[in-house]
């Protein structure tokens, strides 16, 4: 079967080949590390996820990348506000943002480079710019000249016939109306955070670190780049022309972009007050597997509109789908083994490879296993089920969690194992009144984001985030 996927490049659906039948090479855009992510982030990372688990479920061997920004006009003015180094203040939030994937089961990257050990490699790209005349000085900055390059616009759809050549933008992020010759290099500022380089001192812009960090890791040309939508412009047509300028090789073969998450029907932002991040879900009660059950089944092209009632649905339907998944190991019947529901088996894995291959429609692949779930249920209830059969549902709803991680049996919390397992261990350090065992895992689960409450009736464990 063909995997086909949306390219926001072409607007159409292409044909899935990787430029390496080896490896496929995902770049994906991280988090910016000025504050706690807000849902809208997680859901691009959980769309990059399902992609990546998808290929491999397919038996394409993955490269991911995905960078930290760790340093931009946002993290630099908020460090600076609290009084800390850059260092200290990311390093923070650093940590709870792998709290965060950890909990939504976001698979590891293959690497996670932080932009402020890669400077070398950003002077390097800009000089080459320089050099090919992409780029060009002004006081003691650099940036790009947009009109030198003739592809400008052709991601974000912009008609370049009403910029106005030689006007810069010094702020990271602006709007299309404001298309400029963008900041490549930024001159030291009394301040501000700065390195002593070949072509001056100051510090990069935001878009060349991309363009830098996985031509380091990925080569010239990657297969797939993700982000959300409103990377779209400037950020990532900025990296394609930077990228293009300076390699001369295409730089990104299938661009895949997540849609808006709106709370309520409105766009979440600071100063609506609406900004929701996973831990204001957790302490509201629900587990963060309902978060990523609601991400993974709505398509990541659509709109998602988040509300305190579809996260509750959310999580009424994966304990429904955790219950159905429990009685199959346990299950035992003298019934005969039938060759419907082994017709059944086949073709609920055939529909969910269709359904996926078309630009991975989650939605469809759930409607497959939902309408199996429904008929096996029926068999089970009546124990007209062979436990053979009962097993091999099992075995195949195994397998399609592999891409869609949701599943959870026997368990209630939504924590992973290894966390799991460190609240076991202290709670018997305290049976055994070993406490300085128990406080030691208590600070080694802090560290991991995770805060232990002990209550009347048992342990009680809570995100630690800061707001
Ligand atoms: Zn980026």
């Amino acid at each position: 079967m063909v995997l086909k996927l949306y390219n926001t490049l072409s607007g159409e659906k292409e044909v899935f080949s990787p430029l390496n039948d080896s490896i496929v090479g995902i770049y994906s855009c991280g988090p910016t590390v000025y504050d706690v992510a807000h849902i809208g982030n997680l859901r691009a990372y959980v769309f990059a996820d399902v992609l990546r688990r998808y290929l491999e479920l397919k038996g394409y061997k993955v490269k991911q990348v995905m960078n930290i920004t760790d340093l931009d006009d946002k993290t630099i003015r908020a460090s600076k506000e609290q009084g800390v180094s850059l260092r200290e203040y990311t390093d923070r939030y650093i940590r709870f943002f792998f709290n965060d994937i950890d909990l939504l089961r976001i698979r590891r990257a293959d690497v996670y480079p932080r932009v402020t050990e890669h400077i070398k490699e950003m002077v390097s790209m800009v000089k080459t710019l320089l050099d090919k005349g992409y780029a060009y000085r002004k006081d003691g900055s650099v940036y790009y000249k947009i009109q030198a390059f003739r592809d400008y616009g052709n991601l974000a759809k912009i008609d370049l016939s009403k910029i106005k050549a030689g006007i810069t933008v010094e702020a990271d992020e602006y709007e299309k109306e404001d298309v400029r010759d963008f900041a490549l290099w930024k001159e030291k500022k009394e301040g501000e955070p700065f390195w002593e380089t070949e072509i001056g001192e100051g510090r990069p812009g935001w878009h060349i670190e991309c363009s830098a960090i996985s031509t380091k890791y990925l080569g010239p040309t990657v297969d797939i780049h993700t982000g959300g939508v409103d990377n779209i412009f400037p950020h990532h047509q900025n990296e394609i022309a930077q990228s293009e300028a300076a390699t001369g090789k295409r730089f990104v073969r299938y661009w895949m972009h997540c849609e808006h998450l709106l709370v309520n029907n409105k766009k979440m932002s600071k100063s609506l007050g609406n900004i929701i991040t996973l831990e204001s879900i957790v302490s509201s009660g629900f587990r963060a597997d309902a978060l990523r059950y609601l991400f993974v089944s709505s398509h990541y092209r659509s709109k998602l509109n988040f509300t305190w009632e579809s996260i509750r649905h959310a999580e009424n339907t994966l304990d429904r789908l955790n219950n159905f998944i429990e009685r199959l190991p346990g299950y035992e019947s003298d019934a005969l083994d039938s060759e419907e529901i082994a017709r059944l088996i086949r073709s609920t894995q055939e529909r969910f490879e269709i359904e996926m291959d078309n630009d991975l429609n989650t939605p469809g692949a759930f409607a497959a296993v939902f309408e199996m779930i429904g008929r096996v249920n029926t068999g089970l209830d009546e124990a007209k089920l062979s436990t053979q059969d009962a097993r091999a549902v099992h075995e195949l709803m195994m397998r399609l969690d592999k891409v869609l991680d949701i599943l959870s049996p026997g368990k209630k919390e939504g924590l992973s194992e290894e966390i799991e397992a460190l609240i076991e261990e202290r709670e018997r350090a305290r049976r055994m009144k070993d406490f300085k065992k128990a406080d030691e895992i208590r600070k080694r689960l802090e560290e991991k984001g995770i805060v232990l409450e002990d209550t009347r009736t048992g342990v009680r464990w809570m995100s630690k985030f800061i707001k």
